[in-house]
């Protein structure tokens, strides 16, 4: 019964690609991008709807097409989580991070605080602050407006700057900043106290802003305005991450789309350094709690299909602390990278989700066939690249670069 309907499947899908695909069947397609075709769009529609034999295939080329492009290194950085305000303006439906301000659990880091936490990632071997953070909170919360004034900032890009440059020059780390939508200008500014930046393009898709959807409520959601950055960034050569949230209401043609979109950003300034694909979790404090999450095939089907689409240099990364009882399946689907991981800080995005210890993301790793090794906030590809790094860091990332651990 099931071979039946995965012939069907196939049948159904030789005939669709007659059509939109030139006429090719998926493994004549898969071979065509293994030899080095771009995937056609409406081929990377078909291929998010694969089943059985057909969606082994898919798999095998996917992988088959990252060992071309990065062999069989997998890679994560060191880091710990800052979480320099938990307040935002946004009200994303699967978000636990941001507290209103009347929670008892909002918060902004004091300096002392940050300071504390960069210094205790130093002394565990980290490399990496990861400065996360709510969205310009102080444009709507009077709490946000306070605890700057009583910082002594105007807004949270300054205070931002500020901790970047402090925890830089008091501890040594590089700082990674992820602090929802900034200006050309803002990260022109961090830029020389940062060794890359990002933001999750998430979706391209504007009906998830409607009431009821994930968006809703979110002003720097809007898809034109994360795709302007991304593209400022990219004028400004600031290695980049970026990536897309499944399971928050897109459908799988809007997964394929707001992948070409990345892929035709990449091609146009080829600053992004890594593609996340992100899977959302159901949590009881969100208004999604009640939301089924992406199984484990579909993420593989989506990590697979991206591969293909942004070809076998894309570093593509997927959270291990996600999807823990599976996670070395998606090494199978194309991913080389599992993202920044601390053995400090906890995931302040997915509280409930610790991330692997060291040892055992290295057995794991190393139990698919592959080496894991650790790399920094900005990729050796662009450590390597002069445009990519800001003279004022040249010597700080070539220095780290060299005691990043190789896991044998
Ligand atoms: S996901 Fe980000 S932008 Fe959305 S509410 Fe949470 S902190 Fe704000």
């Amino acid at each position: 019964m099931w071979m039946r309907k995965g012939q069907e499947q196939a049948e159904m899908t030789k005939r669709a690609w007659g059509h939109n695909g030139r006429g090719r069947s998926v493994e004549e397609l898969l071979a065509a991008r293994l030899a080095g075709e771009p995937l056609p769009r409406e081929a990377a529609y078909r291929l998010m709807e694969l089943e059985g034999d057909e969606l082994l295939e898919l798999f095998r080329a996917a992988a088959a097409l990252r060992t071309q492009g990065r062999g069989t290194v997998v890679t994560f950085s060191r880091k710990v989580f800052i979480p320099l305000t938990n307040l935002c303006r946004d009200k994303c439906a699967y978000c636990t991070f941001a507290r209103p301000p009347s929670d008892p659990k909002a918060h902004t880091m004091t300096p002392d605080e940050v300071l504390a936490v960069a210094r205790r990632g130093r002394e565990h071997g980290c490399k990496e602050a990861l400065f996360s953070l709510g969205d310009k909170p102080e444009l709507v919360h009077a709490r946000a407006r306070e605890d700057l004034a009583r910082l002594g900032y105007a807004t949270t890009f300054d205070y931002l700057l500020a901790m970047s440059r402090l925890v830089l020059e008091e501890t040594g780390l590089l700082p990674h900043i992820n602090a929802g939508i900034l200006s050309a200008e803002q990260m022109a500014a961090l830029r020389p106290v940062s060794a890359s930046m990002g933001l999750m393009l998430e979706s391209v898709s504007e009906r998830l802003l409607r009431p009821g959807e994930a968006h809703y409520g979110c002003p720097d959601k809007v898809p034109a305005v994360r795709l302007r950055m991304v593209r400022e960034a990219g004028e400004l050569r600031i290695p980049f991450t970026t990536g897309i949230l499944i399971g928050i209401g897109e459908t799988p043609a809007e997964r394929v789309d707001a992948l070409f979109a990345i892929a035709e950003l990449q091609a146009e300034y080829g600053h992004i350094q890594e593609v996340i694909i992100q899977n959302f979790r159901a949590k009881p404090d969100i208004r999604f709690r009640h939301r089924a999450e992406p199984s484990a095939l579909d993420m593989m089907r989506t990590i697979a299909v991206a591969r293909l689409i942004l070809g076998g240099e894309m570093n593509i990364q997927a959270p291990p602390n996600l999807t823990p009882d599976a996670y070395g399946m998606y090494l199978l689907a194309g991913i080389n990278d599992w993202g920044g991981v601390s053995p400090v800080t906890r995931d302040h995005i997915n509280p409930e989700a610790p991330w692997p210890h060291l040892q055992e993301l290295a057995a794991t790793t190393r139990a698919f066939g592959f080496r894991l090794r650790e790399r920094l906030a900005i990729y050796p590809e662009f450590a390597a690249r002069p445009e990519f790094v800001d003279p004022t860091l040249r010597q700080r990332i070539a220095d780290m670069m060299c005691l990043c651990e190789d896991f044998t």
